[in-house]
């Protein structure tokens, strides 16, 4: 492979190294690594020649969790295409933008799935050309074909950010970031010849990428859920002797519940280690992961720009592994400047599709600005500490949300909190704590948790001024991550 392999080629020479070798493992179904290039060559032909899909092309697509996502995706690589994968839960609003910004000629889309009709969205969101391909894609002749891309540096993907500080960004990636990216998770997991992993989160998503190069760059085979349930997953999980279980952190807690319901039983005999990331982790979740599921877990930190940044090693102690994000990856430079984290490597993603969003995310420097907060410990490890936008400056006093919101989460009568900074016309901001409360919690009153708040130490700067309490959170539907920003709209009337 040359300096900048892309991803058809990783594909091509996988298929080389170990062509009987299973590469996707989905229900009753399997496709070696072999049948994997056949296939992808022969749907790029047929895009090719009944789509008009060629090198350059954007073609967006919104699918599920299956094989022929990844036959998909393989003959735009193949192709050359420009790819822009959405998540399958998006709706009109998100769909509708990523369509526009994106431009996409072709859509491909599963039909209906779980109940909503994708091709009627597509329709009325007025997609150019759109394509059915839940369980069929088109087929044609590999003879028919351009040559496949030489050029693993060209932007050749657009992926959609979680949208949770404001309107999700467009990401331009090329074959290089991903790859990169990729290859810092299967280092990063020490993975082994005989591992066996599976994913259960929306390929779309930038941690679908990862995956899809880390299983082409070690030959592991990998175990697709469409729709991840427990303990529906178990069976598929333990007849392939799944090893590595990737998914987000609300996966960490499925898990634990599950294992709960089943002492004195081990949940995937198999299992060594649970490896996700994407959102904080509460170093108490990971103690009892590894005390009462008996296996590892390591915890990542990325985002959609940068597939991965720090990762936890399995061979890390526990102490690193329960309160920190890990260590960056050989060739990903991390400088904290004005407590905000920034990089500089290979997986970083060009910028933005647009150009001022683009202009303002690097510095003089060329390091990517992250808008995370985060300190390096001595030994290199990296802590998160919260997000730039989530800095509450109150009288010109910075406040991070996320160290009120740690400790909110120690009072028994609170679910899930989300701490915001709210217009305020005396002290520039006030400090707001929405709170979900459990279903047979009491209401609690804002001199409550005023009064638990200082019992916990917390500075009185830093107390809530306001309390709102809320049935349900705001969250987005990829990594339910809450959306601070519908928070401040509900609750930022002065
Ligand atoms: P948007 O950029 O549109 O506001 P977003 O940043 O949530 O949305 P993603 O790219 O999906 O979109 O998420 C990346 C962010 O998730 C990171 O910048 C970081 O704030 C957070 N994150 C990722 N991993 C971790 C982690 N291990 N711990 C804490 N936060 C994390
Ligand atoms: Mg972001």
């Amino acid at each position: 492979l040359g300096a900048s392999p892309t991803l058809w080629e990783l594909i091509e020479r996988r298929a080389a190294l170990t062509p009987d070798r299973p590469a996707l493992l989905q229900d009753d179904r399997s496709l070696t690594f072999a049948e994997l290039r056949q296939r992808c060559e022969s749907v790029a032909a047929g895009l090719h020649t009944a789509h008009g899909v060629g090198p350059g092309t954007v073609v967006a697509w919104q699918l599920p969790t299956r094989i022929e996502t990844v036959l998909l995706t393989g003959a735009l690589a193949r192709i050359g295409a420009v790819q822009s994968p959405v998540i399958p839960f998006c709706r009109d609003r998100e769909t509708g933008y990523a369509l526009r910004a994106s431009q996409a000629e072709l859509f491909a889309v599963p039909g209906v799935w779980r109940g909503f009709d994708h091709t009627e969205m597509a329709r009325r969101l007025g997609a150019p050309h759109v394509l059915e391909t839940y369980d069929r894609l088109p087929q044609g002749d590999p003879a028919t074909l351009p040559p496949p891309p030489a050029d693993g540096t060209a932007v050749r993907w657009i992926y959609w950010t979680s949208g949770t500080t404001s309107d999700p960004k467009g990401v331009l990636h090329t074959d290089r970031s991903l790859i990169a990216g990729g290859a810092c998770l299967a280092h990063a997991l020490r993975l082994r010849d005989d591992d066996i992993g599976s994913v259960a989160f929306p390929f779309a998503h930038i941690g679908g990428a990862d995956y899809l190069v880390m299983l082409l760059l070690y030959g592991m085979p990998a175990v697709l859920f469409e729709q991840f349930a427990l303990p529906d997953a178990l069976e598929a999980y333990r007849s392939h002797g799944v090893t590595v279980a990737g998914g987000s952190t609300a996966f960490y807690s499925m898990f634990l519940a599950e294992q709960r319901r089943r002492p004195g039983e081990k949940l995937i005999p198999t299992l060594r280690l649970l490896a996700g990331g994407g959102a904080p982790k509460p170093p108490e979740l990971y103690h009892a992961v590894v005390r009462e599921l008996g296996c590892g877990l390591v915890h990542g930190y990325g985002m959609t720009e940068v597939p991965m940044i720090t990762m936890g090693a399995p061979d890390d102690t526990d102490e690193n592994l329960a309160a920190t994000e890990g260590r960056p990856p050989e060739g990903m430079e991390i400088r904290i400047a004005d407590g905000e984290v920034r990089l500089r490597g290979e997986a970083v993603c060009r910028g933005y599709l647009d150009p001022e969003q683009t202009a303002a995310a690097f510095d003089s420097d060329g390091f990517f600005r992250t808008g995370d907060l985060g300190a390096l410990t001595p030994s290199g490890h990296l802590k998160l500490t919260g997000r730039l936008k989530d800095i509450i400056i109150r009288k010109g006093e910075n406040i991070s949300a996320r160290e009120i919101e740690e400790l909110l989460h120690g009072h028994p009568a609170v679910g899930e909190a989300a701490v915001i900074g709210l217009p305020d016309a005396d002290r520039g901001e006030r400090v707001c704590a929405v709170v979900e409360q459990p279903a047979d919690a009491p209401p609690l009153t804002l001199g409550e948790v005023t009064a638990y708040l200082r019992g916990a130490g917390l500075s009185v700067h830093k107390l809530p001024e306001q309390l709102e309490l809320v049935e349900a959170l705001p969250r987005n539907d990829t990594l339910r991550k809450v959306l601070k920003y519908k928070l401040r709209e509900r609750f930022g009337a002065p």
